[in-house]
């Protein structure tokens, strides 16, 4: 299991995200901020519409760099 903060992950409180997998953390993310904060959510929703990988290319090397617990 690894664990990265919101803000780590492209949002904007130290809340800490755990997850076992890339895809379980995207979901977590997702959920998170969709709770939290909604503009986010919205801003990310249109980066994944102008480019889809655009949030993961930048966002899945700190998953990969981050220890797993
Ligand atoms: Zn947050």
């Amino acid at each position: 299991m690894k664990t990265m903060t919101c803000k780590e992950l492209g949002g904007k409180c130290e809340q800490k995200l755990s997850a076992d997998s890339w895809d379980e953390m995207v979901s977590v993310m997702t959920k998170h901020v969709m709770d939290k904060h909604p503009d986010v959510a919205q801003k990310m929703e249109e980066m994944h519409k102008q480019d889809p990988r655009k949030w993961s290319e930048e966002t899945r090397p700190k998953w990969d760099a981050a220890p797993e617990l």
